[in-house]
């Protein structure tokens, strides 16, 4: 690794990612290849000589930024975004240039005591009861994915439920959540080894804001009890995946608390907003649960991967996931004055993710990151306030955060034309345009097209644009009735 040629080559990627910024609104943000186009452009092999890089930034232009689909474009308005910044990229690099594997203490003691403190300072600013930190008896790592941390607090759970009722009974342990709740979840329960058959997503509705009812909730547990099952785990939402609904905490944990269950609450998309205080009410009750997440990946200027696991026991997750193997051992470790957090998740090696995150936190301080945040609220708004100025689209639910659900309402449509299909169509037309993206949800039975505002370099008039291509494509849909 030549410095004076690290230096060079690392100049021309920065000067190639900054023109990618710059530039980024020429290309369409779903990207338009067919599948396997990647598989035509490059050769069959590896190239047996080296190439210069100029070579290969050259390809990375004329074949990868074609099958992009660009989540940094400010006309990115799908999923949930993952939005990044200046900070967060110069994290990453830190992070790939120390390229520490920090799964204990020794490995790196930096890697792992920043990411106890930046864990704690975040715990503050989303203002978790002192149980959730370090200081006050709980704690946080940093995980790759809400996947992950379901997975890691499930087992965490499961073997201490399992030490105290017995090993025979893995097929008598239930998983609770609702049926908005993240896909992942299921996943999680699947590699947890519960059974499929135990896995409770109860039903929501409409008129309750598709929010999972404590008495609900109850009832199921209930049930299950009388079968001779065991409640084991909640998943309580803030922030629901389709459409920003927010469990209600407090009830739900109160629920839990009674059965001994282990409530986690995923706010991956929404939580990072909590850090404004007209937005923290979202948690209110969160002191009832054992555990919490939320991925500063997704609204929080930090790039992918960054989930934020707080618990408040963490003995629990490390009687389950710790390994001591001879290779490992030393002091530190041994004066049970360090934290490994090789044991508080999946896998052995880890990243210094808490760098990018200190980054972050550094360069913008609270104050920014909650204007920030509250920028893209005031466009979803805005978005909301051009809808309604055409009486053809219709909210259909309550806004919570930055996404706004829509659909071209009923009345409009003609009798014999299906209204999900409709709707299905005219998305389909926008993404295809390039102009923007979004994508839909089915809530309830209704198809709406979701409209996430997030990504770092949106304005208003990328939000202005963007209504306008929906209006555009409703126009000529509507036109050929
Ligand atoms: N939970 C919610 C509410 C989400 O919206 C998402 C992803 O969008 C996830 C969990 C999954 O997050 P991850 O991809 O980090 O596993």
């Amino acid at each position: 690794l030549d410095h004076e040629e690290f230096r060079r080559q690392g100049h021309m990627m920065i000067d190639f990612i900054a023109d990618y910024f710059q530039n980024i609104e020429i290309y369409p943000v779903r990207s338009q290849v067919k599948p396997g186009y990647l598989r035509e452009r490059l050769p069959e092999s590896a190239p047996l000589n080296p190439e210069p890089i100029e070579t290969i930034l050259k390809d990375v232009q004329k074949d990868i930024i074609p099958g992009i689909t660009h989540w940094q474009s400010p006309n990115f308005f799908a999923y949930f975004q993952s939005n990044g910044s200046i900070a967060n990229f110069l994290g990453e690099m830190l992070c790939t240039g120390f390229n520490t594997v920090g799964f204990n203490w020794i490995a790196s003691p930096a890697a792992t005591e920043l990411e106890s403190i930046v864990m704690d300072w975040l715990g503050k600013m989303l203002k978790l009861p002192s149980s959730f930190l370090f200081s006050g008896g709980g704690g946080g790592v940093i995980h790759a994915s809400t996947c992950e941390a379901f997975l890691c607090t499930l087992t965490a759970i499961r073997e201490k439920k399992l030490s105290i009722i017995g090993r025979e009974n893995l097929d008598k342990l239930v998983v609770y959540c609702s049926d908005q709740t993240h896909f992942s979840l299921k996943k999680s329960v699947q590699i947890a080894g519960i059974s499929p058959e135990n896995f409770r997503p109860i039903v929501t509705a409409k008129s309750n804001s598709f929010q999972l009812c404590p008495e609900s909730l109850r009832l199921a547990i209930i049930l299950d009890l009388e079968a001779g099952l065991v409640p084991l785990y909640l998943c309580c939402t803030v922030g629901t995946t389709s459409s920003t609904a927010v469990d209600p905490l407090g009830p739900l944990c109160d629920v839990a608390q009674e059965y001994g269950i282990w409530v986690h609450v995923d706010a991956a998309y929404a939580g990072g907003a909590c850090i404004c205080p007209e937005f923290r009410h979202f948690l209110d009750g969160v002191e009832g649960a054992n555990s919490f997440s939320f991925n500063a990946h997704k609204w929080f200027l930090t790039t992918l991967d960054c989930c934020c696991l707080w618990v408040k026991d963490p003995s629990a997750l490390t009687n389950a996931l710790s390994t001591n193997p001879e290779i490992l051992n030393n002091q530190a470790t041994e004066s049970k004055q360090v934290v490994d957090y090789k044991d508080w998740q999946m896998a052995l090696s880890r990243r210094f993710r808490a760098l990018k995150l200190w980054l972050v936190l550094r360069s913008y301080g609270v104050a920014r990151l909650r204007d920030f945040i509250r920028g893209h609220v005031k466009m979803a708004k805005h978005f909301e306030w051009l809808l309604a100025g055409d009486k053809r689209f219709e909210v259909v639910f309550p806004r919570n955060f930055a996404m706004v659900c829509f659909r071209v309402s009923p009345s409009v449509i003609p009798n014999d034309e299906d209204v999900n299909e409709f709707n299905r169509n005219l998305l389909e037309s926008i993404n295809a345009s390039g102009g923007a993206y979004m994508v839909h949800a089915v809530v309830g039975g209704v198809y709406v097209i979701r409209l996430a505002v997030g990504a770092t370099l949106t304005e208003y008039r990328h939000v202005n644009n963007a209504f306008k291509l929906v209006q555009d494509h409703a126009n000529a849909l509507l036109c050929t009735f």
